[in-house]
Protein backbone atom coordinates (compact mmCIF):
# COMPACT_ATOMS: atom_id res chain seq x y z
CA UNK A 1 0.00 0.00 0.00
CA UNK A 2 1.38 3.50 -0.77
CA UNK A 3 2.14 5.57 1.83
CA UNK A 4 0.15 8.68 2.43
CA UNK A 5 2.04 11.84 1.87
CA UNK A 6 3.24 13.79 4.38
CA UNK A 7 1.99 17.33 4.83
CA UNK A 8 4.82 19.66 4.42
CA UNK A 9 4.61 23.56 5.46
CA UNK A 10 7.71 25.53 4.48
CA UNK A 11 8.01 28.83 6.36
CA UNK A 12 10.21 32.16 6.80
CA UNK A 13 10.76 35.35 8.42
CA UNK A 14 8.14 38.47 8.52
CA UNK A 15 8.82 40.83 5.40
CA UNK A 16 10.43 37.91 3.19
CA UNK A 17 13.20 39.45 1.50
CA UNK A 18 14.55 37.29 -1.47
CA UNK A 19 16.65 35.00 0.58
CA UNK A 20 14.03 34.24 3.04
CA UNK A 21 11.23 33.77 -0.14
CA UNK A 22 13.76 32.52 -2.37
CA UNK A 23 14.79 29.47 0.05
CA UNK A 24 11.42 28.81 0.38
CA UNK A 25 9.99 28.36 -2.97
CA UNK A 26 13.28 27.09 -4.01
CA UNK A 27 12.83 24.25 -1.28
CA UNK A 28 8.88 24.32 -2.73
CA UNK A 29 10.05 23.63 -6.42
CA UNK A 30 12.70 21.18 -5.47
CA UNK A 31 10.09 19.24 -3.24
CA UNK A 32 7.53 19.51 -6.32
CA UNK A 33 10.03 17.94 -8.38
CA UNK A 34 10.86 15.21 -6.08
CA UNK A 35 6.79 14.41 -6.19
CA UNK A 36 6.19 15.84 -2.58
CA UNK A 37 3.97 18.73 -1.92
CA UNK A 38 4.25 21.71 -0.01
CA UNK A 39 2.91 25.19 0.81
CA UNK A 40 4.39 27.89 1.74
CA UNK A 41 3.18 30.25 4.51
CA UNK A 42 4.52 33.74 4.95
CA UNK A 43 4.24 35.38 8.38
CA UNK A 44 3.40 38.86 6.52
CA UNK A 45 3.09 40.00 3.21
CA UNK A 46 6.61 41.10 1.25
CA UNK A 47 7.88 43.35 -1.84
CA UNK A 48 6.22 43.51 -5.27
CA UNK A 49 9.45 42.99 -6.87
CA UNK A 50 9.54 38.42 -5.50
CA UNK A 51 6.71 38.13 -7.42
CA UNK A 52 7.70 36.79 -10.58
CA UNK A 53 9.78 33.71 -8.21
CA UNK A 54 8.11 30.52 -9.74
CA UNK A 55 5.66 29.28 -6.94
CA UNK A 56 4.81 32.77 -5.41
CA UNK A 57 1.45 32.68 -6.07
CA UNK A 58 0.99 29.63 -4.11
CA UNK A 59 1.99 31.50 -0.83
CA UNK A 60 -0.26 31.63 1.80
CA UNK A 61 0.10 35.37 3.70
CA UNK A 62 -0.57 34.16 7.20
CA UNK A 63 -2.01 37.68 7.92
CA UNK A 64 -4.40 37.65 5.36
CA UNK A 65 -5.42 33.76 5.70
CA UNK A 66 -4.57 33.61 9.29
CA UNK A 67 -6.92 30.65 9.56
CA UNK A 68 -5.98 28.41 6.81
CA UNK A 69 -2.50 29.12 7.59
CA UNK A 70 -2.69 27.79 11.22
CA UNK A 71 -5.20 24.83 10.24
CA UNK A 72 -2.02 23.79 7.77
CA UNK A 73 0.76 24.80 10.30
CA UNK A 74 -1.39 22.79 13.09
CA UNK A 75 -1.80 19.49 10.49
CA UNK A 76 1.74 19.63 9.15
CA UNK A 77 4.00 16.35 9.42
CA UNK A 78 7.06 18.53 8.94
CA UNK A 79 8.03 22.14 9.50
CA UNK A 80 10.83 23.80 7.51
CA UNK A 81 11.68 27.02 9.09
CA UNK A 82 13.67 28.62 6.57
CA UNK A 83 16.64 32.15 6.75
CA UNK A 84 15.65 32.69 10.91
CA UNK A 85 16.43 30.77 14.35
CA UNK A 86 14.29 32.35 16.39
CA UNK A 87 10.63 32.20 16.42
CA UNK A 88 9.64 35.65 17.59
CA UNK A 89 10.98 36.48 13.45
CA UNK A 90 7.83 35.06 12.48
CA UNK A 91 5.13 36.90 14.71
CA UNK A 92 2.14 35.36 15.95
CA UNK A 93 2.79 32.41 13.61
CA UNK A 94 5.79 31.24 16.04
CA UNK A 95 3.58 29.75 18.94
CA UNK A 96 1.96 28.21 16.25
CA UNK A 97 4.97 26.59 14.88
CA UNK A 98 5.99 26.16 18.55
CA UNK A 99 2.93 24.04 20.05
CA UNK A 100 3.09 21.97 16.78
CA UNK A 101 3.22 18.52 17.22
CA UNK A 102 5.39 17.71 14.23
CA UNK A 103 9.13 17.65 13.22
CA UNK A 104 10.49 21.31 12.80
CA UNK A 105 13.49 21.17 9.87
CA UNK A 106 15.83 24.75 10.93
CA UNK A 107 17.97 25.49 7.46
CA UNK A 108 19.63 28.88 8.31
CA UNK A 109 22.56 31.29 8.86
CA UNK A 110 22.00 33.50 11.61
CA UNK A 111 24.11 33.57 14.48
CA UNK A 112 22.68 32.23 18.03
CA UNK A 113 19.66 29.75 17.01
CA UNK A 114 17.15 29.52 19.50
CA UNK A 115 17.07 25.87 19.84
CA UNK A 116 13.17 24.66 18.90
CA UNK A 117 14.07 22.27 15.69
CA UNK A 118 14.20 18.84 16.04
CA UNK A 119 17.13 19.12 12.86
CA UNK A 120 18.87 21.84 11.73
CA UNK A 121 21.18 22.37 8.98
CA UNK A 122 22.80 25.53 10.24
CA UNK A 123 26.14 27.42 9.77
CA UNK A 124 27.38 31.45 9.57
CA UNK A 125 29.87 30.39 7.36
CA UNK A 126 27.39 30.62 4.13
CA UNK A 127 26.52 33.31 2.25
CA UNK A 128 22.68 32.49 2.15
CA UNK A 129 19.65 30.19 3.12
CA UNK A 130 19.51 29.95 -0.67
CA UNK A 131 23.37 28.46 -0.83
CA UNK A 132 21.87 26.11 2.10
CA UNK A 133 19.29 25.21 0.48
CA UNK A 134 21.49 23.86 -2.39
CA UNK A 135 23.39 22.04 -0.45
CA UNK A 136 21.08 20.34 0.96
CA UNK A 137 19.90 19.16 -2.17
CA UNK A 138 23.66 18.34 -2.93
CA UNK A 139 23.77 16.06 0.53
CA UNK A 140 20.56 14.34 -0.81
CA UNK A 141 22.63 13.36 -3.61
CA UNK A 142 19.49 15.00 -6.02
CA UNK A 143 21.25 18.11 -7.55
CA UNK A 144 19.86 16.63 -10.79
CA UNK A 145 16.76 16.89 -10.17
CA UNK A 146 17.50 21.13 -9.76
CA UNK A 147 15.30 22.85 -12.96
CA UNK A 148 15.25 26.51 -13.69
CA UNK A 149 12.85 27.67 -11.69
CA UNK A 150 14.38 26.03 -8.82
CA UNK A 151 18.43 27.45 -9.58
CA UNK A 152 16.47 31.22 -10.01
CA UNK A 153 14.89 31.08 -6.86
CA UNK A 154 17.98 30.04 -5.02
CA UNK A 155 20.43 32.43 -7.21
CA UNK A 156 18.01 35.15 -6.29
CA UNK A 157 18.76 34.54 -2.54
CA UNK A 158 22.59 33.72 -3.21
CA UNK A 159 23.12 37.26 -5.11
CA UNK A 160 21.11 39.63 -2.72
CA UNK A 161 22.17 38.03 1.17
CA UNK A 162 25.86 38.73 -0.55
CA UNK A 163 25.16 42.37 -1.72
CA UNK A 164 25.77 41.25 -5.43
CA UNK A 165 28.62 38.99 -4.45
CA UNK A 166 30.53 42.01 -2.64
CA UNK A 167 30.03 41.11 1.54
CA UNK A 168 32.86 38.88 3.10
CA UNK A 169 30.05 35.88 3.20
CA UNK A 170 30.88 35.42 -0.42
CA UNK A 171 32.93 31.87 -0.33
CA UNK A 172 34.44 29.67 -2.88
CA UNK A 173 31.55 27.78 -2.07
CA UNK A 174 29.27 30.50 -3.18
CA UNK A 175 30.67 30.88 -6.50
CA UNK A 176 31.00 27.22 -6.95
CA UNK A 177 26.78 26.85 -5.90
CA UNK A 178 26.10 30.00 -8.12
CA UNK A 179 28.36 28.57 -11.34
CA UNK A 180 26.15 25.43 -10.59
CA UNK A 181 22.58 27.40 -10.53
CA UNK A 182 24.10 29.28 -13.74
CA UNK A 183 24.40 25.66 -15.74
CA UNK A 184 21.01 24.97 -14.51
CA UNK A 185 19.44 27.79 -16.31
CA UNK A 186 19.44 30.74 -13.82
CA UNK A 187 19.85 33.83 -15.91
CA UNK A 188 21.54 36.43 -13.63
CA UNK A 189 20.97 39.41 -16.04
CA UNK A 190 17.20 38.59 -16.15
CA UNK A 191 17.26 37.66 -11.95
CA UNK A 192 18.90 41.18 -11.33
CA UNK A 193 16.26 43.17 -13.31
CA UNK A 194 13.67 41.57 -12.10
CA UNK A 195 14.41 42.28 -8.48
CA UNK A 196 16.64 45.75 -9.05
CA UNK A 197 14.94 47.55 -11.88
CA UNK A 198 11.37 46.90 -10.34
CA UNK A 199 10.93 49.54 -8.30
CA UNK A 200 7.78 52.28 -8.06
CA UNK A 201 8.57 55.88 -9.02
CA UNK A 202 7.56 56.79 -5.48
CA UNK A 203 10.28 54.76 -4.26
CA UNK A 204 13.18 56.22 -5.96
CA UNK A 205 11.63 59.84 -5.24
CA UNK A 206 11.62 58.60 -1.42
CA UNK A 207 15.40 57.33 -1.55
CA UNK A 208 16.74 60.62 -3.48
CA UNK A 209 14.89 63.20 -0.49
CA UNK A 210 16.22 60.57 2.18
CA UNK A 211 19.69 60.93 0.99
CA UNK A 212 19.15 64.51 -0.08
CA UNK A 213 17.17 66.27 2.97
CA UNK A 214 17.48 63.37 6.19
CA UNK A 215 20.71 62.07 5.82
CA UNK A 216 22.68 63.24 8.60
CA UNK A 217 26.53 62.15 8.92
CA UNK A 218 27.80 62.33 12.51
CA UNK A 219 31.21 62.86 11.39
CA UNK A 220 33.39 62.16 14.87
CA UNK A 221 31.81 58.56 14.77
CA UNK A 222 31.81 57.57 11.06
CA UNK A 223 28.29 57.27 10.88
CA UNK A 224 25.67 57.62 8.25
CA UNK A 225 22.20 58.39 9.77
CA UNK A 226 18.44 58.53 8.48
CA UNK A 227 15.15 58.88 10.38
CA UNK A 228 11.96 58.54 8.60
CA UNK A 229 8.66 59.64 10.26
CA UNK A 230 5.51 57.97 9.72
CA UNK A 231 3.91 61.24 8.01
CA UNK A 232 6.78 60.43 5.51
CA UNK A 233 5.77 57.36 4.67
CA UNK A 234 2.54 58.18 3.90
CA UNK A 235 3.59 61.15 2.32
CA UNK A 236 5.89 58.95 -0.26
CA UNK A 237 2.86 55.89 -0.36
CA UNK A 238 5.61 53.52 0.64
CA UNK A 239 4.93 50.07 0.73
CA UNK A 240 6.28 46.93 1.35
CA UNK A 241 9.98 46.68 0.09
CA UNK A 242 10.23 50.34 -0.73
CA UNK A 243 12.34 50.80 2.05
CA UNK A 244 14.66 47.66 1.29
CA UNK A 245 18.28 48.63 0.81
CA UNK A 246 18.34 52.20 1.47
CA UNK A 247 20.28 51.49 4.67
CA UNK A 248 23.14 50.53 2.31
CA UNK A 249 23.55 53.83 0.51
CA UNK A 250 24.94 55.44 3.26
CA UNK A 251 28.14 52.89 3.43
CA UNK A 252 28.73 54.18 0.07
CA UNK A 253 30.46 57.32 1.62
CA UNK A 254 34.17 57.64 1.76
CA UNK A 255 35.24 56.80 5.57
CA UNK A 256 31.95 55.97 6.99
CA UNK A 257 31.78 52.60 8.87
CA UNK A 258 28.20 52.72 10.20
CA UNK A 259 24.96 53.45 8.41
CA UNK A 260 22.16 53.28 10.33
CA UNK A 261 18.17 53.79 9.02
CA UNK A 262 15.26 54.53 11.92
CA UNK A 263 11.84 54.41 10.69
CA UNK A 264 8.60 55.24 12.84
CA UNK A 265 6.21 52.10 11.36
CA UNK A 266 3.98 53.00 13.92
CA UNK A 267 3.83 50.18 16.24
CA UNK A 268 7.67 50.29 16.64
CA UNK A 269 10.42 52.13 16.07
CA UNK A 270 12.43 49.73 13.20
CA UNK A 271 16.12 49.94 12.90
CA UNK A 272 18.59 48.78 10.40
CA UNK A 273 22.52 48.86 10.78
CA UNK A 274 25.10 48.30 8.28
CA UNK A 275 28.57 48.16 9.09
CA UNK A 276 32.34 48.09 8.02
CA UNK A 277 34.91 46.84 9.76
CA UNK A 278 35.71 45.98 13.78
CA UNK A 279 31.95 47.28 14.60
CA UNK A 280 29.76 44.74 15.59
CA UNK A 281 26.35 45.21 14.53
CA UNK A 282 24.58 42.49 16.08
CA UNK A 283 26.02 43.31 19.72
CA UNK A 284 25.48 47.08 19.26
CA UNK A 285 21.85 46.38 18.31
CA UNK A 286 21.45 43.47 20.36
CA UNK A 287 22.18 45.59 23.89
CA UNK A 288 20.15 49.05 22.83
CA UNK A 289 17.73 47.96 20.81
CA UNK A 290 16.32 44.69 21.13
CA UNK A 291 17.75 43.37 18.13
CA UNK A 292 20.57 41.19 16.79
CA UNK A 293 21.70 39.65 13.54
CA UNK A 294 24.89 39.78 11.54
CA UNK A 295 27.85 41.10 12.87
CA UNK A 296 28.17 43.79 9.77
CA UNK A 297 24.14 44.17 9.38
CA UNK A 298 21.73 43.79 11.95
CA UNK A 299 18.16 45.33 12.83
CA UNK A 300 16.48 46.14 15.84
CA UNK A 301 13.63 48.16 17.30
CA UNK A 302 12.35 50.52 19.73
CA UNK A 303 9.39 51.46 21.92
CA UNK A 304 9.91 54.77 22.54
CA UNK A 305 9.26 58.34 19.69
CA UNK A 306 11.33 58.04 17.04
CA UNK A 307 13.46 61.32 18.58
CA UNK A 308 14.08 59.38 21.16
CA UNK A 309 15.16 56.61 19.75
CA UNK A 310 17.28 59.17 17.46
CA UNK A 311 18.77 60.52 20.86
CA UNK A 312 19.30 57.36 22.23
CA UNK A 313 21.46 55.61 19.39
CA UNK A 314 23.58 58.77 19.38
CA UNK A 315 24.34 58.36 23.32
CA UNK A 316 25.13 54.50 22.77
CA UNK A 317 27.42 55.44 19.60
CA UNK A 318 29.34 57.24 22.48
CA UNK A 319 30.08 54.06 23.98
CA UNK A 320 31.55 52.66 20.65
CA UNK A 321 33.59 55.66 19.66
CA UNK A 322 36.84 54.23 19.37
CA UNK A 323 35.91 50.95 17.02
CA UNK A 324 34.27 54.20 14.70
CA UNK A 325 36.72 56.47 14.81
P1 LIG B 1 17.32 44.31 8.00
O1 LIG B 1 18.07 45.54 8.37
O2 LIG B 1 17.52 43.93 6.58
O3 LIG B 1 15.89 44.35 8.44
O4 LIG B 1 17.94 43.14 8.86
C1 LIG B 1 19.31 42.80 8.77
C2 LIG B 1 19.56 41.56 9.58
O5 LIG B 1 19.33 41.86 10.94
C3 LIG B 1 18.62 40.41 9.23
O6 LIG B 1 19.36 39.43 8.59
C4 LIG B 1 18.10 39.92 10.53
O7 LIG B 1 18.74 38.74 10.87
C5 LIG B 1 18.54 40.90 11.57
N1 LIG B 1 17.42 41.55 12.23
C6 LIG B 1 16.65 42.56 11.75
N2 LIG B 1 15.74 42.96 12.65
C7 LIG B 1 15.94 42.19 13.76
C8 LIG B 1 15.33 42.14 15.05
O8 LIG B 1 14.40 42.89 15.39
N3 LIG B 1 15.83 41.20 15.90
C9 LIG B 1 16.86 40.38 15.56
N4 LIG B 1 17.29 39.49 16.47
N5 LIG B 1 17.45 40.42 14.37
C10 LIG B 1 17.01 41.30 13.48
MN1 LIG C 1 19.36 35.28 4.59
Amino acid sequence: MAQPSPRIIITTHHKPDADALGSSLGLYNFLKEMGIASTVVSPTDYGDFLNWMPGETTVINFEREEAKATQLVQEADFIFCLDFNALKRINKLGDIVREAKCKKVMIDHHLEPEGFANYALWTTQVSSTCELIYQFIDILGETDKITKDIASCLYAGIMTDTGGFRHSSTYPSTHQATAALIEKGAEPNKIVEAIYDNYSESRMRFIGYCLNDKMQILREYNTALICVTAEELKQFEIITGDSEGLVNYGLSIKGIKLSVIIIDRTVARKMSFRAKGNFPANEFARKYFNGGGHFSAAGGESQDTIEATELKFKQALADYKTLLA
